[in-house]
């Protein structure tokens, strides 16, 4: 939703809940772990009372653990920390999970998979971010999908249920070759809301990848 158009966010929520897309996606900046603000609580107040789809929160702030319970308070299904904005991170998807929603917790462009070892049994998703975090519209960095597979045999080694998410700079290009790497989430901002036919390119990403 951060590529949507503000003004007009009620009909670009109904854009979403007539599409194939299957969950919203929101992304919540707060001007110091990521060089931009997007957005907080009233428009998450206006997604609860108008997505009639799963809300996927993206918490790109710094200290989530003083805004997981308002979140959760405000619709959230899926919940996603950054790794790099908790210090005690176990703790924090504990409270999460204690709120009975999904927890996700996301890494940066430099953060390796192997930093997920510990925890990736402890979590429902993994956002991987394929740009760096804090403005839409960024190409999509390669590296991405040398990740996927690697984040693929953890969670196998692992036994964990965790679904792959990634999160930036996704495109019909790269939309098949995600999925085909293991991807089961791909965000999709810009790249929807700033194309002529919002609705009809949901359904060709969703064409390309089920
Ligand atoms: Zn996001």
């Amino acid at each position: 939703m951060l590529a949507s158009d503000f003004g007009n966010l009620k009909d670009e929520i109904s854009m979403v809940n007539n599409s194939k897309a299957d969950w919203f996606h929101i992304d919540v900046m707060d001007g110091v772990f990521v060089p931009n603000i997007s957005f907080g609580t009233p428009i998450m107040n206006v997604l609860k009372k108008c997505a009639k789809k799963p809300l996927d929160v993206h918490l790109m702030i710094v200290n989530p653990d003083n805004y997981i319970e308002k979140f959760a308070e405000l619709g959230s299904s899926v919940l996603t920390v950054h790794a790099e904005a908790c210090t005690h991170l176990h703790r924090t998807v504990q409270k999460i999970k204690s709120l009975k929603i999904k927890a996700g917790v996301a890494i940066n462009p430099h953060t390796p998979i192997s930093s997920l070892e510990s925890i990736v049994n402890e979590i429902d998703l993994v956002c991987i971010m394929s740009v760096n975090p804090g403005f839409g519209g960024q190409s999509f960095i390669e590296n991405t999908y040398q990740k996927i597979e690697d984040l693929k045999s953890l969670i196998d080694k692992k036994n964990s249920k965790a679904i792959i998410e990634i999160d930036g700079g996704v495109t019909s290009k790269n939309a098949k070759k995600l999925v085909d790497k293991g991807a089961d989430v791909l965000v999709a901002g810009s790249f929807v809301f700033k194309s002529d036919n919002p609705t009809e390119t949901i359904s060709t990403l969703s064409n390309l990848i089920n």
